[in-house]
C-alpha cells in the first residue's frame, strides 16, 4: 500500500487525503494546529464560499495563470459540487456565481471532510509542524520541529501561503519547497483592504456605496471592479478594493466613480435640476447619496459652508461636482498587511510542478497544491476551487 503524507490540514490537504484514500493509498495528515482545517470556519464571512459556477482561468493570477486548466478540467466546479454532495453537503449558488452550504455555515464544509476523514480511515496528526522533507530511500523522511521523524512513499506539500497567520498557514511551507530546490516567485499579500491618504476617508468610516474603483498609475487605468466599496479610518475594503488590492502599489491612485449607471453629461444635468429644490448645499444631495458621503464631495470641490443656497452653484461649481461624483481620487498609500490579507500572491513557480498531476519536475513523488503554488485566484469561492482541484487532482496522482 502506498503511504502517502500530506503536510497541511487545509482545504487542499484535506480533499487530497480524502481522494488519495478513496484510491486505496494509506494516507496521514500532518496539521501544525490543533485541529484541522481552522482557515475553512472563516471563509466567506463564516459561511465559506467554498467555489463559483464561472470559474475559469480568468479568474486566477500568477506567472502563468494557465498552469490551473489542467487541474480545473481534471477536477471541476461540478466535480466539486458532486464531490460535497456525496459527503453530504447540500449548496446553494448565490450572486455572481458565489456557491455557499446551504446551512449557511463554514462549519459543514469542514465537518463533512472530517466525517469522510473517518470514514476513509485517515490518520490525523495535529501539532505537528513540519519542518523538513528530504528524500529517504526511494521515499521521503518528514521532520517536525520537534525532532520527530516520519516516513512516507509520497508527499503532499499543502502548507498553504503567508496568509492570516493566525489561522494556520505561517508561510513554513516556502521554506521546505525552497530546501527541496524549488524557486519562490515573489510574494505579497493579495484580497487585501487599500489603505489611502485618510484625509477624506475617515470622515466616512463605516459607509459602503455601490461604485466603481479604478486603479490609476502614471495616468493610466489599470484594472476597475464594481461592487460595494467600504469606507474604513486606513483607506478602502469591500470586494471592489479586494479584488484590485494586487495593483495598489504607493503612488498609484484608487478612484472612485459613485455614479457608474449615468454618463459624466447625464449626472451634471442631474446636478443641474437639483439646484432647484430650493435647498441649501446641507441637503443638496439628499435622497442621492448618503448625507456624510455628499458633505464629503462638496469639501473635496472645497464647496463651503453648508448653509450656503443650492441654487447659487455656478456651471463651473456643478461640472467639478460632476467630476468629483465619476472620479473621486484617493492617493494609495499600500495595502494592510498579511495578518488582513486572504491570500498570498506568488508562490512556488509552476514551471517546476506538472499541471495534469501537481507533482515536482525537480522531486519526483513530491506534489504540491493550492494556495503555496504561484496561483491565485479573485475573491468569489476562487480560491477555495483552486485547493479543490489541486489537492484532488494531486491525491489522486499520488496514491495511483
Ligand atoms: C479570512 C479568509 C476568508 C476567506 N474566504 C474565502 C472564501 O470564502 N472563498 C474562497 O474561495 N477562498 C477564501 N479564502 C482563501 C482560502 O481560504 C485559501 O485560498 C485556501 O484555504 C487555501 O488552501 P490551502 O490548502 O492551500 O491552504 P490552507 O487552507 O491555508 O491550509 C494550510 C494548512 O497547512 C498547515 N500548515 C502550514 N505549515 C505547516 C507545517 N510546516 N507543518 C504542518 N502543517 C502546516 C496550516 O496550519 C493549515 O492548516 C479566505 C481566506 C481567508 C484568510
Amino acid at each position: 500500500m502506498t503511504r502517502v503524507a500530506v503536510v497541511g490540514g487545509g482545504a487542499s490537504g484535506l480533499i487530497a487525503a480524502v481522494r488519495a484514500a478513496q484510491m486505496g493509498a494509506d494516507v496521514t495528515v500532518y496539521e501544525r494546529g490543533e485541529r484541522v482545517g481552522k482557515k475553512i470556519l472563516s471563509t466567506g464571512n463564516g459561511r465559506c464560499n467554498l467555489t463559483n459556477i464561472n470559474a475559469d482561468v480568468s479568474h486566477y493570477h500568477g506567472q502563468n495563470p494557465k498552469f490551473m486548466m489542467s487541474a480545473l478540467s481534471r477536477f471541476s466546479v461540478g466535480d466539486t459540487l458532486e464531490f460535497f454532495g456525496d459527503l453530504g453537503l447540500l449548496t446553494k449558488t448565490e450572486d455572481e456565481g458565489r456557491v455557499y452550504p446551504r446551512c449557511g455555515q463554514a462549519s459543514a464544509v469542514l465537518d463533512v471532510l472530517r466525517m469522510a476523514l473517518e470514514r476513509f480511515g485517515i490518520n490525523v496528526v495535529c501539532g505537528f509542524e513540519v519542518k523538513d522533507v528530504r528524500k529517504n530511500k526511494g521515499g521521503f523522511l518528514i521532520e517536525a520541529y520537534d525532532g520527530s521523524i516520519e516516513y512516507a512513499d509520497r508527499v503532499i506539500l499543502a502548507a498553504g501561503g503567508r496568509a492570516a497567520p493566525s489561522l494556520g498557514s505561517n508561510g513554513s511551507g516556502y521554506e521546505i519547497a525552497k530546501r527541496l530546490g524549488h524557486t519562490i516567485t515573489p510574494l505579497a499579500p493579495a484580497l487585501v483592504q487599500i489603505k489611502t491618504n485618510t484625509a477624506i476617508v475617515k470622515s466616512l468610516k463605516g459607509l459602503k456605496i455601490d461604485a466603481r474603483l479604478t486603479i490609476e498609475s502614471g495616468g493610466q487605468a489599470v484594472a476597475n471592479d464594481k461592487g460595494e466599496a467600504l469606507f474604513t479610518d486606513y483607506g478602502i475594503s469591500g470586494i471592489p478594493a479586494f479584488q484590485l488590492s494586487r495593483y495598489a502599489k504607493k503612488g498609484a491612485d484608487a478612484v472612485l466613480d459613485l455614479t457608474p449607471e449615468y454618463t459624466r453629461e447625464e449626472l451634471k444635468a442631474m446636478l443641474e435640476v437639483r439646484k432647484y429644490n430650493g435647498s441649501s448645499l446641507e441637503a443638496y444631495f439628499t435622497g442621492m447619496f448618503q448625507k456624510r458621503v455628499g458633505h464629503a464631495v462638496l469639501k473635496t470641490c472645497g464647496l463651503l459652508p453648508l448653509s450656503r443656497s443650492a441654487a447659487s452653484l455656478s456651471s463651473e461649481e456643478i461640472l467639478s461636482l460632476a467630476a468629483t461624483i465619476k472620479a473621486w481620487r484617493f492617493p494609495i498609500e499600500g495595502t494592510l498587511s498579511w495578518n488582513n490579507a486572504q491570500i498570498t500572491s506568488g508562490g512556488v513557480s509552476t514551471k517546476e510542478v506538472l499541471p495534469p498531476t501537481m507533482e515536482s519536475k525537480l522531486v519526483r513523488g513530491l506534489y504540491i497544491t493550492g494556495e503555496l503554488l504561484d496561483i491565485d485566484g479573485d475573491c468569489g469561492g476562487y480560491n477555495l476551487q483552486w485547493a479543490w482541484s489541486s489537492g484532488y487532482t494531486a491525491g489522486e496522482a499520488a496514491a495511483e
